[in-house]
C-alpha cells in the first residue's frame, strides 16, 4: 500500500502512557494509516526518524491565542514547540461571541485591541479561523466575562436575570455551533462579583452539549480549597466535567499547600469527572493587578500603556526610580501586563506530577516582553521536568501533553499514536529538547524539535520554520 509520508525508525511514544516501541508510521492523506513494520511500503515523503521520539502533536489545553491564530496564522509559538492544537477561550475571555462598543475591558484586552473583536457569534469565529488557514488546530471555550461584557454596562456587580437569561441564549447557540464548553475567570475583577449562583446557572446549558467547565477560580491564594469547592458544585450541579485552569498555590503564605489542594482533587475526583491544567514555570503573568502587589515577592512590568518607558523592569525598582510607595506605583502604571514569581517550586513540580494534571501553557501572545511559556512551556516539560529532573517518564510527560488531554477535551481523533486517527504528530530528540526562551529572552524557538505534522502535513522543521498552515477549526464532536 502506498502512503503520502513514511516516517521510518522511530521511537513511538503513543501518548497513552505505555511504553515506548520502535517502528515506522504509514500516514495517508490527512490519518495515520498504518504503524510497525513498514519496510517494504514506498511514500512519496520518507522521513528518517533515526532514532528520535515520534510522539502525537502536543495539545496546548490552555491559551490565550483566540484573535492570533487569525493574525499571525503562523502560529510560530505554537508550531515550533510541538504543539498541534490550540484550545483558545480560557480564563473567562473568549473572541467570540463577543459585540464590543468599548475597548475590551480588563483581561479581555490580553487577546487584542477592539478591532480585533470582529466575531459576534462563535459560527463566524470558526469561519475566519477557517478562513486564515493557521498552522496548528483550533478548539474554542466561551468565555462567561465574554458573555458579560456582551450584556452588562457594569462588570463589577452580578448580572440580572434578563442579563443570565441572554447569556444562556448566547451560549446555547456557541454550543450548537461547536464551541466546547464554557470557561470563567472569577478571580479577575470583570467576573468577581459574578455570584456563583450566575455560573451555575450558565453551566446549565453544557451537560446537553457534552460540554465541559473551566475555570481560572476565584482565588489561588489563601482561600483556595473554598474556590475548589465552588467549581466542583458548579460542575456537580450541572452535570458536566470541570477542569481547574494552571492550578497553583500562589503568594507567598500559601507555599507547600499543594498537598492539601491535591488531596481535595482527589476527594472530588472520586465521585465527580475534574482534571486540571499546569504550566510548568514558579512565575505567573497576566495583567498588572493591585490585588497582588505585594513586596513578598519580584513583580516584573512586561508593558504598560500608561509609562511604557517601565515596561521590562521590576516594580521595585520602578517604584525607587518614580519615588513612589509601591502600590502607588503600580497604579500609576495600569493598564499594564506583568509577571508575578509567586509560586514555589516544590508546589510546581507537585502539581505537574499529579495524575489529573495536563500541560497548558497559559501564553500570552500579545505581550511585548511575555512569561517565557508562551514559547517554551512544552520542551520545558520535556527537557528540564522529565529528562534533567526527571520529575516523570518521557512517557507520562507525553501524555499529559497529548492523550490525557484529547480525553478530557473530548477531542475526536487526536491525542493519540493509533490507526485511523488524524496525522498531528511531533519527531523531537530526546536528548536535545531545551526551551531556549527565559525570563531575560523570552522569545526564542525551543530546540530538538526535528519536525511536526498536522492533519498530514509536514508544517514545521527546525531547519525550515513553517513550510504550511494546515490547521482546522475542530468543532464539538464533528472533528
Ligand atoms: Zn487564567
Amino acid at each position: 500500500m502506498p502512503y503520502d509520508i513514511i516516517i521510518r525508525n522511530a521511537m513511538i511514544i503513543d501518548g497513552t502512557n505505555t511504553p515506548a516501541y520502535a517502528g515506522d508510521v504509514g500516514i495517508l492523506n490527512d490519518k495515520i494509516a498504518a504503524i510497525g513494520e513498514l519496510s517494504e511500503a514506498h511514500a512519496n515523503t520518507e522521513i528518517d526518524a533515526q532514532g528520535n521520539v515520534l510522539a502525537p502533536g502536543f495539545i496546548d489545553v490552555h491559551t490565550h491565542d483566540d484573535t492570533n491564530v487569525i493574525r499571525q496564522p503562523e502560529c510560530l509559538p505554537k508550531i515550533s514547540q510541538g504543539i498541534t492544537t490550540t484550545i483558545v477561550g480560557n480564563c473567562g475571555i473568549s473572541a467570540s461571541p463577543a459585540t464590543l462598543t468599548m475597548p475590551p475591558p480588563d483581561p479581555m484586552n490580553l487577546l487584542g485591541q477592539q478591532a480585533d473583536f470582529q466575531y459576534p457569534t462563535f459560527a463566524s469565529y470558526a469561519e475566519a479561523v477557517t478562513a486564515a488557514e493557521p498552522a496548528v488546530n483550533v478548539a474554542a471555550l466561551v468565555g462567561h466575562t465574554t458573555l458579560r461584557n456582551n450584556v452588562m454596562d457594569d462588570l463589577f456587580t452580578g448580572a440580572t436575570d434578563e442579563q443570565v437569561a441572554q447569556m444562556r441564549h448566547t451560549l446555547r447557540e456557541a454550543l450548537e455551533q461547536g464551541a466546547l464548553g464554557l470557561s470563567s475567570g472569577l478571580a479577575y475583577a470583570s467576573a468577581n462579583a459574578s455570584p456563583e449562583e450566575e455560573v451555575q446557572q450558565l453551566a446549565l446549558e453544557l451537560s446537553e452539549f457534552g460540554g465541559i467547565y473551566t475555570t481560572h477560580m476565584r482565588t489561588e491564594f489563601e482561600g483556595i480549597l473554598g474556590a475548589m469547592d465552588e467549581a466542583f458544585r458548579v460542575g456537580q450541579k450541572a452535570k458536566v466535567p470541570v477542569i481547574i485552569s494552571h492550578l497553583k498555590c500562589a503568594g507567598a503564605g500559601n507555599w507547600g499547600r499543594t498537598h492539601d489542594v491535591l488531596k481535595k482533587m482527589d476527594n472530588a475526583a472520586a465521585h465527580q469527572d475534574i482534571a486540571c491544567d499546569c504550566y510548568p514555570y514558579s512565575a505567573s503573568s497576566s495583567t498588572l493587578d493591585l490585588k497582588q502587589v505585594t513586596d513578598d515577592i519580584d513583580i516584573f512590568i512586561t508593558w504598560s500603556e500608561t509609562l511604557p518607558e517601565y515596561a521590562g523592569k521590576m516594580l521595585k525598582q520602578i517604584a525607587l526610580d518614580m519615588d513612589l510607595p509601591l502600590m502607588d506605583a503600580a497604579k500609576a502604571l495600569q493598564p499594564a501586563g506583568a509577571v508575578y514569581h509567586c509560586m514555589d517550586e516544590a508546589d510546581v513540580e507537585r502539581v505537574l506530577k499529579y495524575k489529573l494534571t495536563m500541560i497548558g501553557s497559559d501564553g500570552l501572545p500579545n505581550d511585548p516582553h511575555p512569561h517565557p511559556r508562551l514559547w517554551g512551556a512544552f520542551p520545558r516539560v520535556l527537557g528540564y521536568y522529565s529528562r534533567e529532573r526527571n520529575i516523570f517518564s518521557l512517557e507520562t510527560a507525553i501524555h499529559k501533553m497529548t492523550g490525557l488531554s484529547a480525553n478530557r477535551f473530548r477531542l475526536a481523533g487526536r491525542g493519540e499514536i493509533k490507526a485511523g486517527n488524524f496525522a498531528d504528530l511531533v519527531l523531537f530528540d530526546k536528548n536535545e529538547i531545551t526551551d531556549v526562551a527565559d525570563y531575560d529572552r523570552p522569545i526564542a524557538a525551543a530546540k530538538g524539535i526535528v519536525a511536526v505534522i498536522v492533519n498530514g502535513n509536514i508544517a514545521y522543521t527546525e531547519k525550515q520554520g513553517v513550510i504550511s498552515r494546515a490547521g482546522r477549526f475542530l468543532a464539538r464532536r464533528s472533528q
